[in-house]
This record gives structure tokens, C-alpha cells and sequence, in this order.
């Protein structure tokens, strides 16, 4: 169930309907204001709508103050255990604080914390882990994790309601996927406030980004979640928000940039198509258009499959071809194809159209026509799931879905060095 409150971090609204926002947390120390506002300034260009940053320490507090002033999206603090850190970050302008109720000292502490949010206007998000619920639900925890979760979170809603705070958003975090699932649809069922998804600890960019996947994925499908980060095992934290964007583009609840179509590939492929689709998908990077692009492996089953693409190729042994909108636009030479694409995107991109050379449109349309009939018998997946669809649709089965959110546009992205830490030089170690 969607949360029916709505609060504003910064000037981005969370929950009551608001669009999913994007969030991650960065992995410098804090105090190291180049290095951390340079994170910042990369994790915004990936599409991160709200960043939050450690507070671990009063020089973090104090750099705090110049974040916020710096930062092109709103900055969430992240305290534990001290909350007298809460209200140095209040004061430093933070626009958000992220505290757990439950270790941050007591009723008292998180009293004070609540007034002085209150006089700044500024919200809170609340929440528990699993790893650090209240001794007086272990029980319950060993019996029902999943109560427990949820109970803690409640107990939490209710204090901070009975201290006249209700600015606040709220997380239940585990590293377990279906607990993290069925707390969090049972949470949203209790509470009105708006809701942070989360899996704690996900793990490196592959497991955490597939475990974030089906975790969020889930949830936000049923329409619980107002607020995501994904936790990932890497120094790169606009991974983070490229995955989150991934997902909500998976769903169709937002858009941003480019999608990628290509094909799982089989035995009737004849190019290199794995380091061409790794070439395409780090090219379109660096575009901000929510244009579709198709990779096909061959063109035994024509483009009919990727008719839907903005552009395409498909390659053979040693030609190729571009499309755009379904139709052949060129034939090229294989080790072309892609500069050939970027080419034809380019330019349309530029003109606002796609420009079509009627013979070479043509040539591409022969070519492709006689591999067609000459693999005309072939059942390949896409045949076959063709052949399933028609199928469905003479039993009366609507096999067709509709994309029902726009896209939207931002600024460009800057390319990823993996071999660049952004941590490099840090303090592992505390003094
Ligand atoms: S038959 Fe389909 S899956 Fe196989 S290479 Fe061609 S387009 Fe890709």
C-alpha cells in the first residue's frame, strides 16, 4: 500500500504519491570536503535525487555546514549513538537526519533531537536493522523476525508521534530478502508515513544488485516504498544510483536515459555481440535521451522483434545493419556497426528526426530480406515466442503492455574509471 503522508528533504517530496526518489550515501569521510563533494557532484549526475553522508565525528558536523551549501541535492545526515551530532548537523543545515531511535541514548535524547528538528523544519528518518532490534523483542525475533521487525518499527512510530514529531519518514532494513519483503508490506499497512527501502549489507555490485533487485523490485511493484537506496560493496556510489535507476526503469515507475534491448544470443550468432553490447551500453552512458536501443545478434529473424527500438543493428559474419523505428536504414561493415549506430543516433538526435537514405535504405532491406528467406524454416526464440504470442492473443489473452510514465531528462554522465578510487588516501583507521 502507498504511504499516504508526504514529507519534503530538501525540496524533493517522499511519499503521498511523490515520485520514488533516488538516494545513496557516500563512502568518503566526510570531512573530506573535496573528496566527498566531488562524490556528490557524480552521484547527482547518475540521477541521485537525496545523498546522505556520515556523521560519525564532530569534524564531519562541522564540514557538514559547507556540504549543504555546496551540494546540488539535498544531504541527509546519518547519525548513531550521538545525538548531540543530530543536532550539531540541524544546525549545520543538514536536510534530513537519519537516526535509529533505539541507540541514540534514550527517550530523552531523541526528544531533544525532535524539538530541534522541529524548530528547523527539518525531517527525520527513523528505523530499525535487523541486527539491532530492542532486547525486549529478541524473543519474538526468534519466533517471528518478521513481527519483530515490524513491531520495533512501530514502537518507534508511536514514540516519536507521542513526542509531537511526525516530519519523518520510516526503514526497516534486514539482510534477508523475503523478511526485508514481508516486513516492509506489513509496515505499510500499519503506518501512514512514507517508507525508505533498503536491503542492508547487499553485497558487491553483482549479489547486491540482483538481491536489491528482487528485494525492491517486489515491493515497489505492489506500490510500497517512496525512497530507495541500494547497498553496494563498492567506493563507486553512483553504481548504486545507476542500479536504483535500473530497477524503477525495469518497472516503468520512472525514466532516465537510454534502455538497452538485446538478445540473449545462441547458437545462430556470428559476431562478437558480448563486447559490442559492452561497447553500446558504455557509450549511452553519456546520453541523457530516453531513446530505446536494440542489439540483435543476427538477422535471421529480421528486426521485427526490435521493431520498437528507437535504433538497432543486427549483425552477421561480416556485415551488419542499422535500423531505426523498425526499418533498415544502412548495411555496414561488422567491425563498423557501432560507430555506424552512434553515428545515425547523433544525427538524428541533431536534427530531431531520423534521416533515411532511400537506396542505401534499400540495399539494407534486400540484404536483410534474403537472410530471412534463407533461414525462413528456422525456429528460433524469438519465432517461438512469437508463435506463443499469436497463440495467446487467438484464446483472447492481452499479450501487449503500454509503457504509462515519461521519461525524464537530466544532465550528462560522467564515464566511470574502475581503476579510480574515490577513497584513495583515506583514513582507515581512527584515531
Ligand atoms: S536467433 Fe535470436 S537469440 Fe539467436 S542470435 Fe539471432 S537474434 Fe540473437
Amino acid at each position: 500500500m502507498a504511504s499516504r503522508r508526504q514529507i519534503f528533504v530538501g525540496g524533493v517530496p517522499i511519499g503521498g504519491g511523490a515520485p520514488v526518489a533516488v538516494q545513496t550515501m557516500t563512502k568518503t569521510e566526510t570531512a573530506n570536503l573535496e573528496a566527498t563533494m566531488e562524490q556528490i557532484l557524480r552521484v547527482a549526475d547518475a540521477g541521485a535525487d537525496l545523498v546522505r553522508v556520515a556523521v560519525p565525528r564532530d569534524e564531519d558536523a562541522v564540514a557538514l555546514r559547507t556540504i549543504v551549501a555546496r551540494s546540488p541535492i539535498p544531504v541527509i545526515a546519518d547519525i548513531h549513538f550521538n545525538h548531540t551530532l543530530a543536532l550539531k548537523a540541524i544546525d549545520a543545515g543538514a536536510h534530513c537526519i537519519r537516526l535509529n531511535p533505539g541507540n541514540i541514548g534514550g527517550r530523552e535524547k531523541v526528544a531533544e533531537v525532535a524539538a530541534r528538528a522541529t524548530q528547523a523544519g527539518v525531517p527525520m528518518r527513523i528505523g530499525v536493522n535487523s541486527g539491532s532490534l530492542p532486547k525486549h523483542l529478541h524473543a519474538l525475533e526468534r519466533q517471528d523476525p518478521v513481527e519483530a521487525l515490524v513491531t520495533a518499527a512501530v514502537e518507534f512510530v508511536e514514540m516519536m508521534e507521542s513526542l509531537d514529531f511526525e516530519n519523518f519518514k520510516v526503514s526497516i532494513k534486514s539482510t534477508n530478502v523475503p523478511n526485508t519483503i514481508a516486513a516492509n508490506r506489513l509496515l505499510s499497512e500499519r503506518i501512514p508515513y512514507p517508507i525508505h527501502l533498503g536491503i542492508t549489507e547487499a553485497g558487491t555490485k553483482w549479489s547486491g544488485s540482483l538481491k536489491s533487485a528482487v528485494g525492491l523490485g517486489t515491493l515497489l511493484a505492489d506500490g510500497v516504498g517512496d525512497t530507495v537506496r541500494i547497498s553496494l560493496s563498492t567506493f563507486h556510489a553512483e553504481e548504486e544510483v545507476k542500479v536504483a535507476w535500473e530497477i524503477l526503469k525495469a518497472l516503468h515507475i520512472r525514466e532516465r536515459g537510454p534502455v538497452l534491448i538485446a538478445c540473449p544470443t545462441c547458437g545462430r550468432l556470428q559476431f562478437d555481440m558480448d563486447s559490442v553490447v559492452a561497447e553500446i551500453e558504455a557509450r549511452l552512458e553519456a546520453y541523457t535521451e530516453p531513446i530505446e536501443v536494440a542489439v540483435l545478434g543476427c538477422a535471421v529473424n529480421g528486426i521485427g522483434e526490435a521493431s520498437h527500438a528507437d535504433f538497432g543493428i543486427t549483425g552477421a559474419k561480416n556485415e551488419g545493419l542499422i535500423f531505426a523505428h523498425g526499418k533498415p536504414l544502412r548495411k555496414v561493415p561488422q567491425d563498423e556497426l557501432v560507430d555506424a549506430l552512434f553515428s545515425e543516433i547523433d544525427r538524428s538526435l541533431d536534427r530531431g528526426a531520423v534521416e533515411v537514405d532511400d537506396t542505401e535504405a534499400a540495399v539494407g532491406a534486400e540484404w536483410l530480406a534474403k537472410i530471412e528467406e534463407e533461414n525462413a524454416g528456422e525456429l528460433t526464440p524469438e519465432r517461438i515466442a512469437q508463435m506463443e504470442a499469436e497463440k495467446a492473443r487467438e484464446e483472447g489473452n492481452d499479450v501487449t503492455a503500454e509503457p504509462f510514465l515519461k521519461p525524464v531528462k537530466r544532465g550528462p554522465r560522467p564515464a566511470l574509471d574502475e581503476q579510480a578510487s574515490p577513497t584513495a588516501g583515506r583514513r582507515f583507521t581512527r584515531a
